[in-house]
């Protein structure tokens, strides 16, 4: 792509690092920033800027937050005993709108997945076990995607916790979990977190 603008084809090329964004979609945004008020790319700029400097993750759950402890792990009204295990923000942004969990969550950034590098250390499984051992956990409900990955990371904590007092379950399969997760229609998603399964079930399986 020949630019006529050195800033031009600066903004383009910061714009297509994003992802699903080439650089014939990159030029089209930055074309349209061009046709906007000056302010609205300031804004746009800010908005990013200052999120991605001041974004702080709940040091209870790991949830993206603006507070040291989220909103949720700091309602009283929620159900502190009981910790539905997510992969991202996404999925707990998910579950929430179905208004069918009012327990707490804990998002493991991730899923274990050796292929990409990833590995259990990689994750927030240690403060999740860590939970489960001072024995203020009830139980843990599994809402990893049903991939391989999903299945490995539910196992592999399955594994740390398995000898404490601790009910373990998992959202019904055959429902889009995970990376569909933010996509499953709220009532489904809703209906298969109160009819979970217990986790030794589905192991069987
Ligand atoms: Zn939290």
């Amino acid at each position: 792509m020949e630019f006529s603008s050195k800033l031009l084809e600066r903004a383009v090329n910061e714009m297509s690092q994003l992802p699903g964004i080439g650089k014939r979609t990159a030029l089209r945004l930055v074309l349209h920033l061009l046709r906007q008020p000056k302010e609205q790319t300031t804004a746009l700029a800010e908005a990013l800027q200052t999120m991605r400097l001041d974004v702080k993750f709940c040091k209870s759950c790991h949830n993206i937050s603006d507070v040291e402890l989220c909103e949720i792990c700091s309602n009283p009204n929620r159900n502190a005993e009981v910790i539905c295990v997510v992969e991202d923000i996404r999925d707990v942004m998910a579950i929430e709108n179905t208004s069918s969990f009012k327990g707490v969550y804990h998002v493991l950034g991730g899923k274990i997945s050796p292929m990409d590098g990833i590995g259990p250390h990689d994750l927030n499984i240690e403060t999740l076990v860590n939970k489960v051992k001072q024995g203020t956990t009830k139980e843990l409900i599994f809402a990893l995607s049903s991939t391989m990955e999903g299945d490995t990371t539910n196992f592999y904590i399955y594994k740390q916790i398995q000898d404490y007092d601790v009910v373990t379950s998992t959202i019904a399969r055959g429902i889009s979990v995970g990376d569909e997760l933010e996509y499953a229609d709220e009532i489904t998603l809703g209906r298969s977190i109160v009819n979970r399964v217990p986790f030794e079930a589905s192991l069987k399986s």
